[in-house]
Order: C-alpha cells, then structure tokens, then sequence
C-alpha cells in the first residue's frame, strides 16, 4: 500500500479534444506534456508528504535552490503502452522504482518507497489517460520520475527538502521511417563516469558530462557517442543514454558487465532474459574496444547493437573514431538484433503473452 494519495488537488483547464488529437497525431518525443502531474514532497524533519496531483506548469524555485548549485538530481524513465483493448499498462516499474531508490542513495538524496513511486505513475496515468496514444505503430506516453534538492541553501551538504514529481509526455515512434542503425563515435577525449563515481546512477550530471561527447559525435558525422571506461580508455562501457551489446558468430550475446560505471538499464536486464529464452549463450564481461573492433573486422562479431528505453533497441552500423571507422556486419540492422526489438516490444504493447509478468495495468 502506498502512504502517498496523489489526489487532485485543484481542477485544470485540460486541453481541449481537437488539440489533444492534433498533438497525438505528430508527438515526436519530449514537445508536448499532459494536462496533470504529481508531486511529493520530503523533508528532513517529517519524510514524505505533500502528495499531490496538479496541473502540468511551471516549478517554483528559490534562485538559491541546491539543485541549480550542486546537480543534487536523479531520474527515471518509462513508457506507459495502450493495448488493442484499450487498456493501459507500464513495463517493469518495480525495476525503476528500485533504481531510483540506488540512484537516491548514491546522490544522498531520500529513497522513495517502491509503492509511492507506482502510485504516482498511477495517478498521472490514470487522469492522464486521453493523453495515451493508441499504438497503431510504436506510439507511447513517456513517463518521466524525478526528484531534486530544492532547499534555499547555499552551504554544501545533502539537501533537507527534495521534490519529487512526476511528468508525462506523448511520444511518437521512436522510427518513424523504420529502424535505422547508428553511426557512434568512439570518443578518447571524454569520458561519463569514474571509478567511485555517479556512473551507475541515473543522474542528470553525468548527461550534463556527456553532452560535449555528444557534440563531437555530430562534429564527426556520428550520432551518438560511446564511452570507454575512465581508468585506461580501453573497455566500452556504454552510450551517453544506452547500454551496449554484441553478438558473436557464434551466438554468444555480450554486454559490459556493470562495473559501478554503467547504468543498470531495464532494457538491458530484459534483452538478457529474452536472449537466455532463445538459447543464446549471454555474458555480461568486460568488453575491450580494440578487440571488438578486431572481431568486427574478421567476421566473429556479427551484430551489435544500443538499447535503453527510448528506442528499446538500436542497431548499430558503424563504428568511427580518430583512428578509422568499422563496418558492423554489412552496416544494417542484424537479424537477432531485430528479433529481439520485435519481441520486446510485442509483449510491451500486448501483442504476444508476459511470460516474464513484466507488465503492470495502470489504467
Ligand atoms: C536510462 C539509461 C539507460 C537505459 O536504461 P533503461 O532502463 O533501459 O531505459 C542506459 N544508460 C544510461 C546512462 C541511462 O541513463
């Protein structure tokens, strides 16, 4: 049972029909947001309270707030999936609920308890609910948790009031013109987490850390840029917002194993156990980039591919960086890569059964 009622605390304006729909039919991702959010608040004297749900607008923020000093932030990410039936359904929340209660620690910043979390996703859902597109290709409302030291402090210490809210926003499919591969960029210059630092946390500084990786990427032709591990820039530890995986000629299914400075992503963890169901031999194992790029160019490697909740999987096609570039495969999207996209997402959206009772009904 959750201790936090998300209840309405005043009547909104809601977007009116003819708006909403033209909005649904083109929503990218990120541009437009619902009519509701939820909130919570925590205080170092009385835990969590404050629960409610308020129409979408704007925060308001002492200009000495810690987050906007020290980046005391975390947040999470899901999709909530309409069904042929009509019903409405999230993909393992227990799992982000958990992630974010070790991304709270690692920030020192107050752990949500797991029920609070699902019935806030639940509240904005549920009043929410025209905003949920139906899924005649890969449509979604894109949910997104996050909490933030918004104390009028200026000192440097653990913040003792945090904000917790929670925003939805309609999203498109993420290929609208199917699934194309990636060209990522190997950067040596930058690197997006440390040994001992916020890596394994999904926090908006290590995105803030990763943005000039990721304009080097698009200075090079490239879209997304790959990390490698700190210490000796040798071993691939992910994307700037996806984990990494490689395929093996002979069906061995490799992804770097979480080393305390990759992000543990739910897509990750669920590719795992798809790719055990088909008999895939899975490893999770330290991944050296001069070796893949090596078994890239022999054959061994055949497919490799991003994945993380956004665009569930993304093929990559091409490797680049200062040294040359590397073809994956024939450069298009691998046949295990793409069945295992298909998979994931027909049980995301209700199309083959939850054999793993990975799906949680919100509305
Ligand atoms: C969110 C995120 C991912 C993907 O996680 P999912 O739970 O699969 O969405 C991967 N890497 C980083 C750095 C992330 O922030």
């Amino acid at each position: 049972m959750s201790a936090l009622a998300f209840t309405p605390t005043s009547t909104t304006r809601r977007v009116a029909d003819d708006e909403r729909a033209r909005i649904l039919a083109d929503p990218g991702f990120g541009r437009y947001y619902t009519d509701f959010m939820a909130r919570a608040r925590w205080t170092e004297q009385d835990g969590w309270g404050a629960a409610e749900l308020v129409p979408f607008g704007p925060v308001q923020l002492s200009p000495a707030a810690a987050v906007l000093h020290y980046g005391q932030e975390i947040f999470e990410g899901l999709k909530a999936f309409r069904h042929p039936d009509g019903s409405v359904w999230t993909f393992r929340p227990g799992a982000n609920a958990e992630r974010m209660q070790r991304s709270a620690r690692r920030l020192a910043l107050p752990e949500l308890p797991v029920a609070d979390f699902l019935a806030s996703l639940q509240a904005v859902v549920a009043a929410d609910e025209p905003w949920v597109p139906e899924a005649t290709s890969e449509e979604s409302l894109y949910l997104r948790p996050f909490m933030f030291a918004s104390e009028e402090f200026l000192g440097v210490r653990a913040s003792h009031c945090v904000d917790y809210y929670v925003i939805a926003s309609p999203a498109g499919p993420y290929f609208p013109r199917g699934v194309q591969p990636l060209v990522v960029w190997i950067t040596d210059e930058y690197a997006r987490a440390g040994t001992g630092g916020t890596g394994a946390a999904k926090c908006g500084g290590n995105y803030a850390s990763s943005l000039l990786g990721k304009r080097e990427a698009a200075e090079n032709g490239a879209d997304e840029v790959l990390f490698l591990d700190s210490e000796t820039h040798t071993s691939i530890d992910e994307l700037s917002g996806m984990n990494v995986f490689a395929l093996t000629r002979d069906g061995r299914l490799l992804t770097p194993a979480l080393t305390g400075s990759i992000l543990e992503g739910v897509t990750r963890s669920s590719i795992l156990q798809l790719a055990r169901d088909r008999g895939l031999a899975v490893a999770e194992e330290r991944l050296v980039m001069s070796e893949v790029l090596e078994k890239l160019g022999t054959g061994e490697i055949t497919e490799m591919f991003a994945c993380g909740t956004a665009a569930v999987i993304n093929p990559i096609g091409e490797f680049r960086a200062r040294g040359g570039s590397w073809q994956v495969g024939d450069g298009g999207s691998g046949e295990t890569t793409l069945a295992l996209r298909q998979e994931l997402t027909d049980i995301q959206y209700g199309r083959i059964p939850d054999r793993h009772g990975w799906l949680t009904r919100l509305v």
